[in-house]
């Protein structure tokens, strides 16, 4: 059982949508289009375009969203 992640080789980004309350701005400051609000809600819509830049983990106001840069 330890074989629970997403797509190997690509970005440590974690979106817990529980914590999200829908303020949009990981969408506005992402310079990848990486999320999309759906039903006030942050999702991931391009995962594997994630350069761990951290704005989105800088700018989310309720810790919603993780990521550890400098990994790869
Ligand atoms: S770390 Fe940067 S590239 Fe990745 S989702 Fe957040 S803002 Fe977008
Ligand atoms: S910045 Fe955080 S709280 Fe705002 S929409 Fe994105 S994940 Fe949700």
């Amino acid at each position: 059982m330890k074989d629970l992640r997403y797509l190997d080789d690509v970005s440590t980004l974690v979106l817990n949508e529980e914590k999200c309350i829908g303020c949009s701005l990981c969408t506005e400051v992402c310079p990848r289009g990486v999320f999309e609000m759906r039903q006030n809600k942050a999702h991931i819509i391009d995962f594997n375009a994630c350069m761990e830049c951290g704005a989105c983990v800088n700018n989310c106001p309720s810790q919603a969203i993780s990521v550890s840069p400098g990994v790869g």
